[in-house]
């Protein structure tokens, strides 16, 4: 007997026949005397739906609000799991972020989950019952609905898991584990049967999004083993686990592990910036105060004039507030204009060989060159290389890269 927590993502939870076909693996589970919680996502593209109702509603809306309408497409697909577990009669129960509860943060529509509690859910499957708990929403501080930002469902399932000592967190998708990049963009991408939490991590947080970013980091803490699968066939997944449990010589022998790209940045360039001590911290302090994420930066002198143009990208979701919170700043900061672009995308490659091996940076500048694509910006850390690009390069790039690195499968023609 174990004790699992099983995720169903939104294309898994997409209408009644693929409830029921979800009903019926985690009746397989429980038949098999397993201790078992499920968490579900939305349907596939209501969240976009109600995300889309906010925007129209008013481009600078209440996050609080939003998490109001946003968290709503859960509580409708784990009611609808728990009536179908019903009606196969297994022992099913329902219970609401606010319900258990899963407290978090107050940063709204981007919360973080800081405590769950356990009773009930302990009660719950302890006693045979299943418990089905919406993903991506959990109750705040000031008593408010709030959510932990896109695909926050892993999140939660990772969360619980922690929570309740699981053995093992095994998110079901539309995919049969993590490929060496996105296999819809590239289908010479080979699947992984084992990552690292650390390249999990990394290539979750630059764009792979088969697993929210902090959902890796919270199984990597709690040493959580997490499991990608597929939803629709039987076949092994993809492992995420330590270090420690890869086998001699069974890490990858591949020095670039995988290459992921994201387009939900926004880039905004301000000009004219006075070249003196306070100048960037007046720019990112009303931004990290209104709990805007900068992600990449570069800051631009011009000899002639004293002055820096400075560069940097946030998430597209969050460029009307960026902009208003710097047009608001302006006479703090002193910059001459503001100017911002979306049609941008952030290529980055991941893999541990990278520590000790030299060239990959090089490789990657010299296979865009090639293509004739021009970086706009370069971040780096210690096990990764991003590059800023034109959006209509994204799906060219990628693959370029996936062949420069010798990553493409063998089998491919
Ligand atoms: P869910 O709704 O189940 O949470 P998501 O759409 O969030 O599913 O994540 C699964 C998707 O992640 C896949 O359909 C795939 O296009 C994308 N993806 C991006 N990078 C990778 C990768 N490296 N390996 C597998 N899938 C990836
Ligand atoms: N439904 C939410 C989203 O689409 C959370 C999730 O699916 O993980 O972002
Ligand atoms: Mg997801």
């Amino acid at each position: 007997m174990a004790r699992i927590v099983m995720k169903f993502g939104g294309t898994s939870m997409a209408g009644i026949e693929r409830i029921r076909h979800v009903a019926e693996r985690v009746k397989r589970e429980a038949d098999a005397g397993n201790e078992v919680a499920v968490v579900v996502s939305a349907m596939a593209g209501e969240t976009d739906r109600l995300v889309q109702f906010c925007r129209e509603a008013s481009s600078l809306y209440d996050p609080r609000e939003y998490d109001v309408v946003v968290s709503s497409g859960e509580q409708v697909s784990s009611g609808l799991l728990a009536i179908m577990l019903q009606s196969m009669g297994v022992d099913a129960r329902s219970w609401l972020g606010w319900q258990l509860p899963i407290r978090t943060s107050e940063a709204h529509a981007s919360a973080r989950i800081y405590g769950i509690d356990k009773n009930i859910l302990a009660e719950a499957i302890s006693g045979g019952q299943v418990a089905v708990i919406p993903g991506f929403q959990g109750i705040a501080d000031d008593g408010r609905v709030s959510t932990l930002g896109r695909g926050g469902s892993d999140t939660s399932a990772v969360a619980i898991a922690a929570a309740m000592d699981a053995d093992r967190c095994d998110i079901y998708t539309d995919v049969d584990g993590v490929y060496t990049t996105d296999p819809r963009i590239v289908p010479r991408a080979r699947k992984l049967s084992k990552v690292t939490y650390e390249e999990m991590l990394e290539l979750a947080s630059v764009g792979a999004k088969v697993l929210q970013t902090r959902s890796v980091g919270l199984a990597m803490k709690h040493k959580v083993p997490v499991q990608v699968l597929s939803s629709f066939e039987d076949r092994p997944g993809t492992l995420i686990c330590g270090e420690e449990e890869f086998e001699e010589g069974e890490m990858e022998e591949q020095l670039i592990t995988g290459i992921a790209h994201d387009k939900n940045e926004a880039k905004v360039t301000l000009t004219s910036v006075a070249d003196k001590p306070g100048s960037v911290a007046a720019i990112f302090s009303p931004l990290a105060e209104a709990n805007i994420n900068v992600d990449m930066i570069v800051q631009n002198f011009a000899r002639e004039t004293g002055n820096t143009d400075v560069t940097f990208t946030v998430p597209k979701a969050d460029l009307a507030r960026a902009l208003d919170v710097l047009e608001q700043a302006k006479g703090k900061i002193g910059y001459k204009e503001i100017s911002s672009d979306t049609n941008i995308c952030k290529v980055s490659v991941v893999g541990v060989g990278m520590r000790s091996h030299a060239g990959v940076a090089s490789t990657m500048f010299q296979t865009l060159a090639d293509r004739g694509i021009n970086i706009m910006a370069i971040t780096t850390s210690e096990i990764k290389v991003s590059v800023l690009i034109e959006e209509d390069y994204t799906e060219l790039a990628v693959r370029v890269l996936h062949t420069a690195y010798g990553l493409d499968a063998e089998d491919a023609a």
